[in-house]
């Protein structure tokens, strides 16, 4: 038994790269320096807490351990405490906890594991087994990373447009309802900007898929070149776009449309190997500020404003005749007589 111990333990040599940062909180100064160097040797970067408020002050900082190491009986702070506030604050990462006890009692132990530890140890133990227990605590630590990873993933997956990387049509919609909530509450202005390529279908009919493909790509990127960190720009289909403009009244929606329209028609797109003109047309609605239920109509006058653009003989910006509900022009008066 001792020696598939010792053996198990040999996979916790110092691994490359950063040391895993772990908290030692422990009152007892001999045990606190014995901690410290045998976290050091097995590669931890070891961080020293002697009581339990200096314990907890250290898992509130922003590069906090995710491992702790935390005794039971401290002055200030019992170590089951500290546990139980880790928990409480439910910080992603998952914090591992590994309760140090002089008890035995079976009582106290449920205690401590109630409160939120992962493991406890009792003293004096042996070194070894320290280890191999902080190795599985890093087991632990690493499948969550790997969770959360594939979470965040996911969520890209679920809101983003694959071949663009622009938000997808559901996730832009979600954005306008947002944006419009907001524009309601703050009395700000807002725009929409419905961006459509001119002569799509020619461009995949004439050079296949893949051509066609590369301008929605090089489209996508020129319109996050050409807007603000704060905008939103998204796929709605197909070879057309929204952007989602907060703050934005007509007069800068418009320009900022301009902005876009020139990005596009500026520069040909290179389609693999293959230089295309591509311009686009595009159709922008704006309110000075939002009633709760413009997004259906914002939508209506932006895609009307760009057909009138496509009529117009396309590569050009449309301005939508606004028809704001009276909740909207009562809402823009308050915030016009608010600013004087
Ligand atoms: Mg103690």
């Amino acid at each position: 038994m001792e020696s598939s111990v010792a053996a198990r333990a040999e996979d916790t040599a110092n691994e490359p790269g950063r040391a895993m940062p772990a908290l030692v909180a422990e009152d007892n100064p001999v045990f606190r320096s014995m901690l410290r160097s045998m976290l050091t040797r097995w590669g931890y970067e070891a961080r020293i807490a002697s009581n339990g408020l200096e314990a907890w002050e250290a898992m509130q900082t922003a590069d906090a351990p995710r491992l702790a190491i935390l005794d039971w009986m401290m002055p200030s702070m019992d170590g089951v405490e500290v546990c139980r506030r880790i928990r409480a604050a439910a910080r992603e990462p998952y914090v591992y906890v590994l309760l140090l006890t002089a008890r035995t009692e079976s009582q106290d132990l449920v205690e401590g594991m109630e409160a939120g530890a992962d493991d406890y140890l009792t003293k004096p133990f042996n070194a070894q087994e320290l280890r191999v227990r902080l190795r599985a605590g890093r087991r632990i630590l690493d499948l969550q990373q790997q969770l959360m990873e594939t979470r965040e993933a996911l969520r890209v997956q679920a809101t983003h447009d694959t071949l663009t990387g622009l938000l997808n049509r559901g996730r832009v919609l979600e954005v306008l309802l947002a944006e419009i909530a907001r524009s309601h509450r703050e009395l700000r202005p807002m725009a929409l900007l419905m961006v459509d390529l001119d002569r799509f279908k020619h461009i995949n009919d004439t050079y296949g898929h893949m051509a066609g493909d590369a301008v929605l790509q090089e489209a996508a990127r020129r319109l996050r070149a050409a807007t603000r960190q704060y905008d939103a720009p998204g796929r709605y289909g197909g070879e057309e776009f929204l952007v989602v403009l907060p703050g934005c009244a007509a007069r800068e929606a418009r320009a900022q449309a301009e902005r876009i329209r020139e990005a596009f028609a500026g520069e040909p797109f290179d389609a693999g190997g293959t230089l295309l003109a591509v311009t686009c047309s595009i159709g922008v609605s704006s309110r000075d500020v939002c009633a709760s239920e413009d997004a259906e109509a914002l939508v209506r006058e932006a895609d009307a404003a760009l057909y009138a653009a496509k009529n117009q003989g396309r590569n050009s910006v449309e301005i939508a005749s606004p028809e704001p509900s009276e909740e909207s022009l009562a809402l823009t008066k308050l915030a016009r007589f608010s600013e004087t």
